[in-house]
């Protein structure tokens, strides 16, 4: 007997794909680009497929993934939600100003650093990491930045956030320079 539902508002989908990621034997989105559930059966914008516990955590990632809160988990015992988030309810919004100087602020990652360099022909960035001894450990080949950042991440190369972001935002530049086959010299911008 399920004691779940999934629901997905398809006026309320963007088409970001999180929830066919991330559980592709549930989710999947249509020829207009907007997510259904495999099985689902839709009233109006909203389709719907009961569930038990054993499908119950993809959908509860899939729904806190979803930028634009389109799908939602209800208990059907007590007729609410599951997921413990509230995006309507109105909180003090901070304003922040970014600001950032890399001369007083950069601190060296205690686990190293890495160098980066596209390989148009081949389709392939080469990211090589070098230790805190500052001798080659490892040699990352990938095709785009976000395996590559991610395999850095699980690898456990990196110690601090501020040096994981700033790996996402140079390799990303090295994508963009290798499919568009422009010249990349590693912490420069981009001559486009
Ligand atoms: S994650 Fe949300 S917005 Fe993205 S496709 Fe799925 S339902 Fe639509």
């Amino acid at each position: 007997m399920p004691e779940y539902e999934v629901r997905v508002d398809r006026k309320k989908c963007i088409g970001a794909g999180f929830c066919e990621k991330l559980a592709p034997q549930l989710f999947k989105l249509d020829e207009n680009n907007r997510s259904t559930i495999k099985g689902g059966s839709s009233k109006g914008n909203v389709i719907s497929l009961p569930i038990g516990p054993a499908q119950l955590k993809e959908c509860v990632e899939a729904a806190k993934v979803c930028p634009s809160y389109a799908i939602e988990v209800i208990d059907k015992r007590t007729g609410k939600s599951v997921l413990g988030i509230d995006p309507d309810k109105e909180i003090p919004v901070k304003k922040i100003k970014a600001h950032y100087e890399s001369r007083k602020e950069w601190v060296m990652d205690t686990l190293g650093f890495f160098t980066i360099k596209p390989f148009p022909d081949e389709g392939i960035i080469r990211v090589r990491y070098y230790n805190a001894k500052h001798q080659l450990a490892a040699e990352i080949d990938g095709k785009t930045a976000e395996e590559i950042y991610n395999t850095i991440c699980r690898e456990k190369l990196v110690s601090s956030l501020s040096h994981a972001a700033y790996l996402g935002s140079e390799l990303q530049k090295a994508e963009i320079a290798m499919k568009k086959r422009l010249p990349y010299v590693q912490d420069d911008p981009l001559k486009m």
